[in-house]
């Protein structure tokens, strides 16, 4: 799991949890198991949401692991032209690629650790594709998508595309040096990562050595969610075991702790987890497919406005396809 890795980790900033005034670490409430599913062209995916009630992870709409899976030639997948309105995606790429593209022109490469921030706001239609080569090839897939969900006042905000290359994010270390922390949005104990969304978030990805522990403070009005995508340890004040593939859903708090378990399989040498919390945002939320709003009425208004063309399309600029 390369995401980004460092050669001197103890040169870092270390993330902890001050001892003069006593944190409260947050129990766990609930573990959730990830379903396994597809998405797009057919691409696996685990997706932990289903079995939640959506107040519990608000302001969240989905959570997908895309693999880890290794392609054989020819096998690679991706999702091909379709619109979003109502909320925003943020794609983090562990190993492999996919080429976005979009109606607002935006588009690029995200490549091992880089992340993608897509504000689908009024609408938008993007592609996002496993790039030729890969497809030719074979490789290693693994990546993250996150749905951030837009409270009504900002759900119509004008469609924006920021490309987050993976050395921008910010990194931390636990106390012991055993936990590597990748800031990759919001703010964590003062260090703020690259991305910026309109709902306030914290997006973290930490990789823990057997026996490491890893102790973060957490904003009290933040939910907080913590989602294996590889290895095993425990999560919370209890010690709550947690392996790939689970979400733990944490209580009240203003702490964070996670373990690395001191025995992980050879396959999976580090426990690998996303620390994940927003503010709630409260608001009623009709989902249909791509489209996240308030009401069924303005659902109904945007399968129509896709429809119609109003979302945009994605301008061709293959080679032949005319003037650039
Ligand atoms: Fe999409």
């Amino acid at each position: 799991m390369p995401a980004v890795t460092v050669q001197q980790p103890l040169s870092l900033p270390v993330v902890h949890v001050d001892e003069v005034t006593p944190a409260h670490y947050r129990g766990v409430a609930r573990v959730v198991e990830a379903i396994k599913t597809f998405e797009g062209e057919g691409f696996p995916v685990r997706r932990p949401f289903p079995g939640v009630e959506r107040a519990a992870v608000d302001p969240f709409i989905l959570l997908d692991q895309m693999g880890e899976v290794q392609y054989a030639p020819g096998e690679a997948r991706g999702a091909p032209d379709h619109p979003h309105r109502g909320f925003e995606t943020v794609t983090y790429m562990i190993d492999g690629e996919f080429v976005h593209r979009d109606s607002t022109g935006g588009g690029g490469v995200i490549a091992n650790g880089d992340t993608q921030w897509m504000t689908a706001g009024a609408g938008i239609v993007h592609s996002e594709m496993p790039p030729e080569r890969l497809v030719r090839s074979g490789g290693l897939f693994h990546g993250v998508q996150l749905w951030v969900n837009l409270p009504a006042a900002t759900k119509w905000a004008r469609p924006r595309y920021q490309d987050i290359a993976a050395r921008s994010v910010a990194l931390l270390r636990s106390k012991d040096g055993g936990a590597l922390v990748r800031v990759i949005a919001g703010d964590l104990a003062g260090h703020a990562g690259p991305g910026m969304t309109y709902t306030p978030i914290t997006y973290a990805h930490a990789t823990l050595l057997p026996g490491a522990r890893l102790d973060v403070p957490w904003r009290a009005d933040f939910n907080a969610l913590v989602y294996a995508l590889g290895g095993s340890g425990s999560v919370g004040a209890d010690a709550i075991p947690l392996r790939s593939g689970q979400l733990a859903i944490l209580g009240a708090g203003d702490a964070l702790r996670v373990e690395g378990a001191v025995g992980q399989d050879s396959r999976t040498p580090t426990f690998d987890v996303l620390l994940l919390g927003g503010r709630p945002i409260g608001e009623p939320v009709v989902q249909y497919g791509p489209f996240v709003m308030n009401t069924r009425e303005e659902i109904v208004q945007a399968i129509a406005d896709y429809q119609a063309g109003r979302m945009g399309r994605i301008p061709a600029t293959h080679a032949g396809a005319g003037p650039r």
